[in-house]
């Protein structure tokens, strides 16, 4: 098979950053914060908090730790200023977050320096999103990506480890899209000899629905998931796995910095994504700033250390002091990982638990 070509990050340098705007060492702007809201998780997932290691003994962070709804909304209005235009809400499992709706309506209330709102999104594994999705909507949250990895339930318990059935994940979906976040994105991590048989069941399932099914690469992020290069299945391969049953075409990015590569259905059956990190890694479009539960800043998913911003906020520092900060950590940001991925091996890396993907 020819070699399929997933995106069209060039590496060359981007456009200029927006007036106030800030970019890195690449000359990537900062456009999207993603807010990890919480540490703590109602699933065990295999590959992302195995609970050999995430078991009842492990100390999670204290609530007094965790940055306050008002601190968050805080980093985030600054981060508008040096150019973030999106916002989406992580974790952990972000609606084990109390009233997180109330935060989504602080965030909402923003604006970037030319008066626009920001885009808020929620990433969440879907076991509370029926009882949730309501009040997200009317709080202002505009989409939602649900991960769901399996429609098989036996597998879907063993990969997920929360007690939770698929049909649960799938009511929260059909809550999202009847609160208006439809289209609602479905996730799913793709390991191989583990979940790769649900591809096409995940696909027939999906397809027509309304719902967008996106197929991620199997990552080494974090030190705890034991990954190896044999167990990705790449975006290449399940283009050709789905598309020998459902014929499919590219099609274009939707927006500057879109990570998923898009194909649709040719007969009409709407559009799947992929996300390549491992195969074809898209660094060179890479705009996201990354906040932690407790008020750290790290500019990649894998790096070993981030840049801490609550012992500023809680010392009373300005907003232009924060803004200081904020926009100093991204102007030294060289980070490319994925690119490099093989060549420098990373000992301690940032669990995705904790800074949620
Ligand atoms: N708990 C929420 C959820 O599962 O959607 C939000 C946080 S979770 C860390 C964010 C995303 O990262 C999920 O879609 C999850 O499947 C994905 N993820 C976790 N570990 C991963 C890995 N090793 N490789 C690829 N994706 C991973
Ligand atoms: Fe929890 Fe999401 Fe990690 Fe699964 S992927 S353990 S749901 S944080
Ligand atoms: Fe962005 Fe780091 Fe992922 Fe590259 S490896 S796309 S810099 S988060």
């Amino acid at each position: 098979m020819s070699r399929v070509i997933f995106h069209n990050s060039t590496g060359a340098p981007q456009a200029p950053a927006p007036k106030g705007g800030v970019l890195d060492t690449h000359g990537r702007p900062m456009r999207d914060l993603r807010i990890s809201v919480t540490d703590r998780c109602n699933f065990r997932c295999t590959y992302c908090m195995p609970r050999e290691v995430f078991g009842a003994d492990h100390a999670f962070l204290p609530h007094s730790a965790l940055l306050t709804f008002e601190e968050i909304s805080r980093v985030a209005q600054i981060a508008a200023g040096l150019g973030v235009h999106k916002i989406r809400l992580t974790g952990g499992e972000p609606l084990m977050r109390k009233q997180l709706e109330v935060l989504v309506g602080m965030l909402a209330a923003l604006r970037t320096p030319e008066g626009e709102p920001l885009e808020i999104a929620l990433t969440t594994n879907g076991a509370l999103l029926a009882r949730k999705a309501k009040a997200l909507a009317e709080a202002g949250l505009q989409r939602v990506t649900v991960s769901l990895d399996a429609l098989d339930d036996v597998l879907f318990q063993r990969m997920s480890d929360g007690g939770v059935t698929v049909a649960t994940i799938l009511e929260g979906i059909e809550a999202a899209a009847r609160a208006g976040l439809a289209p609602v994105k479905v996730n799913m991590v793709v390991r191989k000899g583990m979940n790769d048989a649900q591809i096409l069941p995940m696909a027939r399932h999906f397809r027509g629905s309304g719902h967008i099914l996106r197929f991620i690469e199997y990552m080494d992020v974090g030190n705890t998931n034991g990954w190896r290069m044999d167990e990705v299945v790449t975006g290449a391969e399940i283009v050709g796995i789905i598309g020998a049953e459902f014929p499919l075409e590219p099609v274009g990015a939707g927006y500057r910095g879109e990570v998923a590569a898009r194909w649709a259905y040719r007969d009409g059956g709407g559009e799947i994504g992929l996300i390549t990190s491992v195969s074809q890694p898209f660094c060179g479009d890479c705009t996201r700033m990354r906040l932690s539960p407790e008020g750290r800043l790290f500019t990649c998913l894998f790096a070993e250390q981030g840049h801490d911003l609550r012992g500023l906020l809680r010392a009373g520092a300005s907003d232009a002091a924060l803004a200081e900060r904020l926009g100093g950590v991204w102007r030294a940001r060289g980070d490319r990982y994925s690119e490099h991925r093989g060549e420098a091996q990373r000992e301690h890396k940032i669990e995705m638990s904790y800074i949620g993907g």
